[in-house]
């Protein structure tokens, strides 16, 4: 399972690409009429093919925007600004918008506050899963199918076979190696161990 957790982010300074700036002239021209696009509460009131936004809350001139830099799926842009600013933007006065990148290099996407989420960076590993990946790990080394399930359960001997067959047959290397296990064969390796467990007396 992944929980949420922020990551720190930085403070980065954007130049407005050319196809934004056009979006944002036509909402400020739908600013200075009024138009019910602009004074309507909306997430996407205002669309075009690579940006979409809206007014954030009814009685203010807080917008904010989605912009895709790339085509297709890929990075987005949260952008927050005030008509005012729209505003500055048009008449070449504000040039740059001021946006939050996270740390992960790989990731191309920016925020509007240093305390937005992104789906993809500020979740990590719970504990249980953080744990679990670390005993798999180790079971990598073992020296065979029989030898792989006796140390899982020597780790984990709760678990109950449809759990071990996915933690098995989710990791390609041992597929490779040793082959895939039905649920039968697991349940019967599972067996076999418990069987051969020393039983208390
Ligand atoms: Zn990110």
């Amino acid at each position: 399972m992944r929980v949420q957790k922020i990551q720190p982010k930085s403070s980065v300074e954007i130049t407005i690409p050319e196809d934004l700036l056009g979006f944002f002239r036509e909402v400020d021209g739908l600013i200075k009429k009024n138009d019910d696009l602009v004074t309507t509460e909306s997430d996407d009131l205002i669309q075009a093919e690579f940006v979409y936004g809206g007014l954030i809350e009814e009685k203010t001139d807080h917008f904010g925007f989605t912009y895709f830099p790339e085509q297709g799926a890929g990075p987005c842009w949260s952008i927050e600004l005030k008509a005012t600013d729209i505003g500055l933007i048009c008449s070449g006065e504000k040039k740059t918008l001021t946006l939050w990148k996270c740390q992960n290099p790989d990731c191309r996407s920016l925020f509007s506050s240093a305390n937005e989420s992104s789906s993809d960076c500020d979740y990590v590993d719970d504990e249980e899963t953080v744990l679990k990946k670390e005993i798999l790990k180790t079971l990598s080394q073992s020296s065979g199918p029989e030898d792989w399930v006796k140390r899982y359960l020597a780790s984990l001997p709760e678990a109950d076979p449809l759990e071990i067959i996915g933690d098995y047959n989710s990791q390609p290397e041992l597929g490779a190696k040793w082959g895939y296990f039905s649920l039968t064969e697991m349940r019967q390796l599972i067996e076999k161990q418990k069987r051969q467990e020393p039983s208390n007396p």
